[in-house]
């Protein structure tokens, strides 16, 4: 059998999510997922493996609301926030009739989650240099011709780095009262203070997403989380997959949360923040970069003269970086995690030598 034949004609022009880990790239020093540098040890109980798990494990919900300054019931967890992505399209977006608005160059995931599940998608302009434009967001969504549901807005932005305004998200929040505007704030740990989830007490139509992968430096796990009011999360709980949470993730959850697990994920923002301020200064420093985009996550996005080059030298010298040479209005740009002081220190060595011409 053409098994070609009966893929659903909409899956069949579909392009998956083209993740650092699903590109690949051989090398021993991986700056291009924007992952913690270093694994924590934690404590594991096997003995309840033979049990289907809680669908929505109660400490992790408890732990995490605590953490937020919400209630659980305004918390669902998914795989990562990238199911929550997921979950919030299938759960507003009718099939074929609804969508949602982006401002590229942003976060990959939220248009491939509404195209794999049939929603269209709107693009809103940016203001000058990139900025974020709360009246290109509200333009895209009143202009759009088909009811929009969802606007994702990343705070702070990936690849470009800067936050959201708070201001700005609320003339979105007012403009735009029966859209749900999804502030994604996955690297909200590397500036506490930007932080919106409060605002969910006075704008119903705000949902926050949030992830253990960054700051907590537990990618490998996939934990995220959706917060809003509760009817909200009560409608995404009708459609999320019967155990989206194994036991080994809640386990390892729970003592993330906990207050050992806070302490140490702001201990490792802290020194994040002081060698991105160290790299930036050393990338400004040399004649191959043309800007530094001001970053408030664990990453920095660099213009080059030549993004490609430096790209290539640094793969062939076994150094990842993640390149975004062929996004619109990022011609020429590389972004770069904030690894191990080991790690930048070599990346800094071999873009030296390539600026040198070695
Ligand atoms: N949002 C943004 C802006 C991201 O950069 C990422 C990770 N690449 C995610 C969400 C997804 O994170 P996760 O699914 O690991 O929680």
């Amino acid at each position: 059998m053409d098994f070609e034949r009966i893929v659903t004609s909409h899956v069949k022009g579909l392009r998956p999510y083209q993740s650092a880990r699903r590109i690949g790239g051989h090398g021993h020093t991986f700056l291009n997922a924007n992952e913690s540098p270093k694994s924590e040890l934690y404590m594991f109980n096997s003995t309840t493996l033979n049990r289907y798990p809680d669908c929505q494990p109660h400490e992790v919900l408890e732990g995490f609301a605590d953490y937020a300054g919400v209630r659980p019931n305004q918390v669902i967890i998914g795989r990562g926030s990238d199911e929550i992505i997921g979950l919030l399209v299938r759960t507003f977006c009718s099939f074929g009739e609804d969508g949602i608005v982006i401002a590229p160059p942003t976060y990959g995931v939220y248009e491939v989650m509404a195209r794999a599940n049939g929603a269209k998608v709107a693009i809103a302009k940016r203001g000058a240099d990139l900025a974020p434009s709360a009246e290109g967001i509200i333009a895209a969504a009143q202009g759009a011709p088909f009811p929009v549901r969802l606007v994702f807005i990343d705070s702070p932005a990936n690849p470009l780095g800067m936050t959201f305004p708070r201001a700005d998200l609320e003339r979105v929040l007012t403009a735009l009262p029966e859209t749900l505007v999804v502030l994604d704030e996955a690297y909200i740990e590397y500036c506490p203070e930007q932080d919106q989830t409060a605002l969910i007490a006075t704008y119903p139509n705000l949902v926050v997403t949030r992830t253990l992968s960054k700051a907590f430096a537990l990618a490998g796990i996939r934990c995220g989380f959706g917060v809003a009011r509760p009817e909200i999360i009560a409608a995404m709980l009708k459609v999320i997959d019967p155990y989206p949470v194994p036991d080994p993730v809640a386990q390892i959850a729970r003592q993330a949360l906990a207050s050992g697990g806070l302490s140490l994920m702001k201990i490792r923002v802290a020194q994040a923040l002081k060698r991105r301020a160290t790299l930036e200064a050393a990338l400004l420093s040399l004649p191959i970069v043309e800007r530094v985009y001001p970053s408030e996550a664990n990453f920095l996005l660099a213009r080059f003269k030549d993004g490609q080059a430096v790209f290539d030298a640094l793969l062939q010298k076994g150094v990842v970086l993640r390149a975004f040479m062929d996004k619109p209005g990022l011609e020429n740009c590389v972004r770069i995690s904030i690894g191990s002081d080991e790690e930048l220190d070599e990346a800094m060595r071999l873009l030296s030598d390539f600026a040198e011409g070695k």
